[in-house]
């Protein structure tokens, strides 16, 4: 148990050094920096996902969804042969 200054209200609230605690006095959420942290690594997997395959996204209609979908599984697989050759060559003496 502990206590830290709200970043919002600046008013004194208990807190457990948990991250999902809230300020007593205006109800904002109390690590607001370690929160800014977690969401700043959420968003680069994210973009990671976006750069290595066709990103879903909610708004997409239906065919495009499955479009999509057989475009990430065909990648995955051809990822998975070219991974495969690479490695044979690699491995073939000479
Ligand atoms: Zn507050």
């Amino acid at each position: 148990m502990g206590q830290k200054k709200c970043p919002h209200c600046q008013e004194w609230s208990s807190w457990n050094q948990n991250i999902e605690d809230i300020c007593e006095h205006c109800g904002e959420k109390l690590s607001h920096l370690e929160l800014a942290r977690n969401q700043k690594r959420e968003e680069e997997r994210k973009a990671n996902e976006e750069k290595w395959m066709f990103y879903i996204q909610k708004s997409d209609p239906p065919f495009v969804v499955f479009l999509k979908k057989m475009g990430n599984l065909f990648y995955t697989v051809f990822m998975a042969i070219m991974t495969f050759i690479i490695w044979l060559i690699a491995a073939l003496p000479g």
